[in-house]
């Protein structure tokens, strides 16, 4: 039996990066997936991909800014695969290059928008699908930086990560007797798309990697796996928790 059988589950910025290898793994592990993302033709790419694998999926044009596009995305979530148990709230757009005294507030207001608020409605979205269904499991991905600071990303990305790992401690406590549990990944540098211009700067990416006690960045696949613990039932009891991927970063 696959670790996801039977489940449906919406992916937020699943076209490419986390998101993508996420969607993959949860179709080969038995999941109705919906990928839902800004980056249409991309998502559906990954989808025929998934499909033409024997996967099901289907992608969805989805900004998570957008409440009326969580609620078609749910919509049609229900619609194709009949119900609603996981929501990974991935989508996510990097740090502005502004220190504060710099920050143009629409810059500020952009990053908190598409990081922080995206994941309140994609969870207010989903919830009353998973009381349907009698439960189900949201999955924030925050960031390293959602846990402590560094001087050269910006704070309104690191603020909006802090904001979405107490966001999801909000909503496990208020949704735990429902038996919709909420957890929080926060990933160390990953090689995705967003980190590309660091990694091609030789001085900035080894800088990064001094703050690395493993020495390197991660893999997608290596945040995906903690989505799916925490997407199956494999993480019954867990709730309000935060999983950690970041090869050490915020053990110094
Ligand atoms: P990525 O490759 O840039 O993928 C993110 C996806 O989200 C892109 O397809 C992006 O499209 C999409 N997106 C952006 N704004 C959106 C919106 N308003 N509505 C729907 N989709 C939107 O990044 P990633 O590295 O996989 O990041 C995934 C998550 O992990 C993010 O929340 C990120 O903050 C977090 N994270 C990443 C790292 C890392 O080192 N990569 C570390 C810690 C945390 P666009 O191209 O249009 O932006």
């Amino acid at each position: 039996m696959a670790r996801l059988d039977g489940k449906v589950a919406i992916v937020s910025g699943g076209s490419r990066g986390i998101g993508e290898c996420t969607a993959r793994l949860f179709a080969a592990e038995g999941a109705s997936v919906l990928i839902g993302d800004v980056l249409d033709a991309l998502g559906d790419a990954v989808a025929a991909s998934i499909v033409a694998g024997g996967g099901r999926c289907i992608y969805q044009h989805l900004d998570v800014t957008s409440e009326a596009d969580w609620s078609a995305g749910v919509a049609r979530a229900l619609a194709q695969f009949g119900g609603l148990n996981i929501l990974v709230n991935n989508a996510g757009i990097g740090s502005s290059p502004h220190g504060i005294a710099d920050e143009p507030a629409e810059s500020w207001d952009r990053t908190m928008d598409v990081n922080a608020k995206g994941v309140f409605l994609g969870t207010r979205a989903a919830i009353p699908a998973m009381l349907d269904a009698g439960g189900g499991s949201i999955v924030n991905i925050s960031s390293q930086l959602g846990i402590v600071a560094v001087p050269y990303s910006g704070s309104a990305y690191q603020s909006s990560k802090g904001a979405v790992r107490l966001f999801t401690k909000s909503a496990a406590i208020q949704y735990a007797a429902d038996g919709i549990r909420v957890n929080s990944v926060h990933p160390g540098p990953i090689v995705t798309e967003m980190t590309r211009a660091v990694r091609e700067d030789t001085d900035r990416y080894q800088m990064t990697l001094t703050l690395v006690p493993m020495g390197r960045y991660g893999e997608p696949a290596e945040v995906a796996y903690a989505i799916l613990y925490l997407a199956s039932d494999e993480s019954s009891f867990v709730t309000g928790s935060e999983v950690v991927v970041d090869g050490g970063w915020t053990a110094q």
